[in-house]
């Protein structure tokens, strides 16, 4: 076994983990670990996407989400300017249905403004402008909105930090950590490496190495919520404006919307159906380990009693062509099922704690460790702000 001693070790190169480390590359002092389980990057979150630069409009101000997308979006774009990463500021319409979407409208509009974000109601006649088959009669244009490569991203943020301070370790699994007289053992099949400090972005896995590492029972538990999109020609909608339906404020998820991909290509999607498989992106695959932690997990009995069988039966529907079109055709008319080109899919880190789901990030600190626990979307918005906040709760 090959022994190595560092700093400060990070688990997980997904974009928090690289946004962090490209921070903190630029302290020249730290000597710096980066372990990935996988080979290579982008094999999950990071690389399974809808590429969407995110303005902040949906979370509550002074939110971990709220302040860490605003700065993270500035950030962001500063980055992808310096380092020639192809991104484009199209916008976007959040369109309402009905009476009910209307009134949730209006207080979403009202966060919006309360931010400081270019925000216009649009009237039928204006939404028409955008796409004659846009069918919905309210809506609001958000200026700050974008479409990236979330994967180019990493990407570059690997390839800045490994000629520095940084050592990359990939294909190594984490199979145990111990603490000793203020020094981290971490150990995977080859490998043991020793470091000051621990830096948990194992998205999927954060919570189990929340327990590896702590030796506490974690209170936040991951539940891994699948998004599926479908390519549709994208020569079916005329305008590179994403359109989102106003989301349902109980769920932090935000709706099948269509998008207009970074390369031409338009989506629809993500839903949002539970995986009995935290990595299971081959169609339908039960994990017996992760399936039993997510059927005895009490967020989902509480979703059951709250919810109509209807949202129940959507949480286990995968690729339902009817719910995308139901689901779509609420604002736009011009999507067929027999028009899908393409599938493609992602599965959210969601963490639930005493049977709720968060809606907030959630970054936890031990003494010698943090703990970054709930980074969903707007999490690859929010990247390097988020770095930012979790250095902020490192005392070096
Ligand atoms: C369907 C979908 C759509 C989304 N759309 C958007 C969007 O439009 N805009 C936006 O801002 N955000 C979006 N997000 C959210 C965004 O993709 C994530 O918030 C972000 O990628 C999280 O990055 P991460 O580094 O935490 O996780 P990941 O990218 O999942 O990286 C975690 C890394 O940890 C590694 N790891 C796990 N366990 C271990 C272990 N035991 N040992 C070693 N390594 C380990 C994994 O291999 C992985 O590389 C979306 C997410 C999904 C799933």
């Amino acid at each position: 076994m090959t022994n190595y001693k560092y700093d400060i070790v990070i688990i997980g190169a997904g974009i928090i983990g690289a946004s962090i480390c490209y921070k903190l590359s630029k302290r020249s002092d730290l000597k710096i670990a980066m372990i990935d389980k996988e080979p290579k990057l982008n094999k999950h979150q990071t690389g399974r996407n809808s590429g969407v630069i995110h303005s902040g409009v949906y979370y509550p101000k002074n939110s971990l989400k709220s302040k860490n997308c605003i700065s993270g979006y500035e950030q962001l774009l500063l980055f992808l300017d310096e380092h020639n990463i192809p991104y484009k500021l199209s916008g976007k319409l959040i369109a309402a249905a009905n009476e009910m979407e209307y009134i949730e409208l209006d207080r979403l509009y009202k966060n919006a403004v309360s931010l400081g974000l270019n925000v216009e109601y649009m009237d039928e006649s204006q939404i028409k402008e955008i796409d004659r088959n846009i069918v919905t009669k309210k809506g609001f244009y958000v200026k700050e909105t974008g479409i990236t490569d979330y994967g180019q991203v990493l990407n570059k943020l690997v390839d800045i930090t490994s000629s520095g301070n940084t050592d990359y370790f990939f294909g190594e699994k984490i199979e145990s950590i111990h603490e000793s007289r203020n020094q981290l053992t971490l150990k995977t099949k080859t490998k043991e490496i020793k470091a000051k400090y621990l830096m948990n972005c194992a998205g999927l896995n954060s919570d189990r190495i929340f327990e590896l590492s702590t030796g506490e029972r974690s209170s936040v538990k991951i539940l891994p919520f699948k998004g599926e999109y479908f390519e549709v020609p994208r020569e079916n909608y005329s305008s590179d404006i994403a359109i989102y339906p106003v989301p349902n404020p109980n769920f932090p998820f935000l709706g099948v919307h269509l998008t207009r991909m970074i390369d031409g290509s338009l989506k629809v999607g993500p839903n949002a159906v539970l995986s009995l498989h935290r990595e299971g992106y081959n169609g339908f695959e039960v994990d017996i380990k992760d399936a039993a932690e997510i059927l005895t997990n009490s967020t989902l009995y509480n979703i059951a009693k709250s919810y109509s069988s209807t949202v129940i039966k959507e949480l286990l529907r995968q690729k339902s062509k009817k719910y995308f079109e139901r689901n779509v055709k609420k604002y736009w008319s011009n999507y067929a099922s027999s028009d899908i080109i393409g599938y493609s899919c992602g599965i959210r880190a969601q963490a639930t704690e005493n049977g709720i789901l968060l809606n907030d990030f959630r970054i936890e600190s031990r003494e010698n460790q943090i703990h970054v626990l709930n980074a969903p979307s707007p999490a690859a918005t929010s990247c390097l702000a988020i770095a930012d906040t979790v250095i902020n709760e490192l005392e070096y």
